[in-house]
C-alpha cells in the first residue's frame, strides 16, 4: 500500500531532496553524491557554488551514495541549530513509510545498480531513538529491500540520535545504546555508524542547545560504551563547533574515552534558519578551515582520536533538514 505522495523535488549540484505527502504532513528524504573536498587537488570546489565545478569533483555512486530518510512527523525537540525544530510534531512514521522512502530514493535513481558503500542516515527530520523499534526493523530490511529492486548495494546504516534519557515507547538511552549496537555488532558486523550528537562538554550548554531535552550525560554515554563490545566502526561522537561554545578535549580526555571504541568528529555549522535567529556561529567553514585542523591537532596530541568534517561552500547552499518543509507546510 503506498503511504507517501511525492509533491515537489529540489536539486542540489550533488543530489536531490525529496518532499513526500505523509498523512497531510511533509516528509523530507533526499540522495546526495559525495563531493571530494579533502585533499589539495579539491581545493577549487571547497570554494566555490558552480554547479560545473561541484560536478567535477563528484564520487562516482559505485564507490559512495548518501541517501537521508525521516523518521517522524517533524521532531519533539527544538534542538538551536536545526530547522526540523520549528516544524509541528505529530508522531513517529511506520515502518512501511520509513520503507517507501528508501524504495523511491532506489525507484527514482534507476541507474544506480552497484554501490560499494550506500550510507543511509535515519536523520532528516526527527529523533530515530523515539522510534527506535521501526527504524532498527527497517536497518536489518535494507539487504532485502535493494536487492528487491535489483540492486547490489553494500549497506552502511547510520543511527545518528541526541540519546534521550527516555523515549516515547519508554526505551531508558542505555536501553537505545543496546538495541543499537546489537543490530550493528550482530546484524551488520559493526559496520553501523552510531554516531551521538554532543555539541559541548559543557552538560548545561549541551542541555540548552537541544532545547531543553533531557539527553543522557557524556560521562554516561562514555562509561557506558567503553564497557561494550566494538568491531568495525568506531561510535562518533558529534561536536558541532561553534564560537562561545565550550569543547574541551581535556574534558573528554578524563572521560577516560577507550580510543579502540570511540572517535570525536568536529563539524562545522550549518547555516539554518534556527541557528541564525538562536545567535549560533561556526567556528569554521570553508574560508578558515585550517583552524578547525588545529583544533583536530589539539585533540590529537591530547590522545583523544578525532576527525573533522570536510567543508564546502556548497553545503551552506541551504537546503538543510526542514527548511523545505518549513516553507511548503
Ligand atoms: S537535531 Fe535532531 S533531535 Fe534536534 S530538532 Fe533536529 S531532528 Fe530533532
Amino acid at each position: 500500500m503506498v503511504t507517501i505522495k511525492l509533491k515537489e523535488v529540489f536539486y542540489l549540484p550533488s543530489g536531490r531532496v525529496f518532499l513526500y505527502d505523509c498523512e497531510g504532513y511533509l516528509i523530507e528524504c533526499t540522495e546526495m553524491r559525495d563531493v571530494k573536498t579533502d585533499s589539495k587537488e579539491h581545493q577549487e570546489v571547497r570554494e566555490t557554488t558552480d554547479p560545473t565545478i561541484i560536478w567535477k569533483h563528484l564520487r562516482p555512486y559505485k564507490e559512495k551514495w548518501l541517501l537521508t530518510v525521516s523518521t517522524q512527523k517533524g521532531c519533539p525537540y527544538g534542538c538551536q541549530f536545526c530547522d526540523v525544530a520549528s516544524l509541528p510534531f505529530k508522531g513517529n512514521l511506520t515502518q512501511d513509510q520509513i520503507k517507501e522512502q528508501i524504495l523511491n530514493l532506489m525507484w527514482n535513481t534507476p541507474y544506480v545498480l552497484v554501490s560499494n558503500k550506500v550510507k543511509i542516515g535515519f536523520a532528516r527530520m526527527g529523533e530515530p531513538a523515539h522510534n527506535l523499534d521501526n527504524v532498527l526493523e527497517v536497518i536489518k530490511d535494507l539487504p532485502r529491500l535493494s536487492s528487491g529492486c535489483g540492486r547490489n548495494f553494500n549497506w552502511l546504516p547510520c543511527f545518528n540520535t541526541i540519546l534521550p534519557r527516555k523515549t516515547i515507547e519508554g526505551y531508558s538511552g542505555f536501553e537505545v545504546i543496546d538495541h543499537v549496537l546489537d543490530v550493528k555488532e550482530n546484524a551488520y558486523n559493526g559496520f553501523l555508524h552510531f554516531q551521538i550528537s554532543c555539541n559541548s562538554t559543557n552538560e548545561r550548554t549541551r542541555k540548552e542547545l537541544f532545547g531543553g531535552a533531557e539527553v543522557l550525560s557524556l560521562e554516561e554515554i562514555v562509561e557506558y560504551i567503553n564497557s561494550k563490545k566494538i568491531t568495525n566502526r568506531t561510535v562518533t561522537l558529534n561536536f558541532i563547533v561553534m564560537n562561545d561554545i565550550e569543547l574541551d578535549f581535556r574534558k573528554l580526555k578524563n572521560l577516560g574515552i577507550d580510543n579502540g571504541k570511540f572517535v570525536v568528529k568536529l563539524i562545522p555549522l550549518n547555516k539554518t534558519l534556527n541557528s541564525e535567529q538562536n545567535g549560533l556561529e561556526t567556528y569554521a567553514n570553508y574560508r578558515n578551515y585550517e583552524k578547525l585542523l588545529i583544533l583536530k591537532n589539539q585533540f590529537e596530541r591530547a590522545g583523544v582520536p578525532v576527525v573533522v568534517d570536510s567543508i564546502a561552500k556548497c553545503e551552506e547552499a541551504g537546503l538543510c533538514c526542514g527548511q523545505l518543509a518549513q516553507i511548503f507546510q
